[in-house]
């Protein structure tokens, strides 16, 4: 691991002046993704704003009826929280989906929106990587691609986002609250929060430098049967290979997300007017344009089977 500086924040606004004013500085917060990029020299940060110390670590309801969760909030917590089991059932069952339980404890809910990819090749160092190398070239073209996107990506690279929360997130229509160190903040929609790969894979989101994650919302709750269907090679502590995120309503209307098939939580809002006729038209509209490799066609219709079991399990 290489040397760093460390500082514990003061106030929101103060960390994010701090890693602002500091090139290479990182936010730290329960660091399940960022300590093991540290010992692998995958981020090599020069100075560490450890956030941990900020009360951004409540879950509260909105003047509208929704949920504010702040962004150090606990992935276990939250997933645990009555309000989020009652109303935001597909969030509660997307987190309880995600790594293990001794993750969940310390994994936060800004640092899960957050975490890298789990792209193999974005791992080993000897490897040429356009996510982690700008310019280097894409080893998983023409590599192993098993597990890699199907949908928005692009030939520089073709990994996906591992977050399953994002991705229930996506459905839920959240939105993300940021600040910056002159106290500015801003709202983003999470449909506008994650980037496409495009020609610049190593940019994941559309964070400013220096901007620091303070809550996430909920808008009100929306009812239905809110289901998360992940399916993955082993029981638990897996990253997606096709998940879903439905909300469905009992006149058959509803919402679907999908994850492990794109660089960001996949939606696309105009399929879901496709959801009474059926799963198959629905995944048509949601993968049109899929572009998978030879390794990963098998994706396209794991995706439609994944979605059609869950429409079948809300209506039953
Ligand atoms: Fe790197 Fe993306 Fe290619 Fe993986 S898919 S090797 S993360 S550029």
């Amino acid at each position: 691991m290489k040397p760093f500086s460390y500082e514990r924040a003061l106030s929101p606004a103060q960390a994010a002046a701090a890693v602002a004013a500091r090139p290479g500085a990182r936010f730290l917060a329960g660091g399940t993704n960022l300590l093991d990029l540290m010992k692998l020299q995958i981020e090599t940060p020069t100075h560490l704003v450890d956030v941990n110390g900020l009360a951004l670590d409540k879950i509260e309801a909105t003047a509208d009826g929704g949920l504010r969760i702040g962004a150090l909030v606990r992935n276990a917590d939250l997933a645990a929280d009555a309000r989020v089991r009652r109303d935001y059932g597909v969030l509660s069952r997307a987190l309880v989906a995600g790594a293990s339980g001794q993750l969940r404890n310390m994994a936060t809910t800004a640092g899960n929106l957050l975490q890298r990819t789990r792209c193999p090749y974005f791992y080993d160092t000897n490897m040429p990587c356009n996510k982690r190398v700008p310019g280097s070239g894409c080893s998983a073209l023409g590599g192993f691609s098993r597990l890699h996107a199907i949908v928005g990506s692009s030939e520089a690279c073709i990994a996906t986002h591992p977050s399953d929360m994002a991705v229930a997130l996506r459905a839920l229509d959240a939105t993300v609250e940021t600040v910056r160190g002159d106290g500015a903040t801003r709202v983003i929609p999470i449909a506008d929060f994650h980037r496409l790969p495009g020609n610049t894979p190593h940019i994941d989101t559309n964070l400013h430098a220096g901007e620091l994650i303070t809550s996430v919302t909920l808008p009100r709750p929306v009812g239905g049967t809110q289901l998360y269907h992940k399916v993955r090679d082993r029981a638990s502590y897996a990253f997606a290979i096709v998940s879903v995120a439905a909300i469905i309503q009992r006149d058959g209307t509803g919402r679907v997300a999908l994850g492990g098939v794109s660089h960001k939580p996949w939606r696309v809002e105009a399929a879901e007017s496709e959801m009474p006729r059926g799963a198959r038209a629905v995944a048509a509209g949601l993968l049109a344009g899929a572009q998978p490799t030879h390794e990963n066609a098998f994706k396209v219709p794991l995706a439609e089977r994944t979605l059609a079991a869950v429409m079948n399990q809300a209506r039953s």
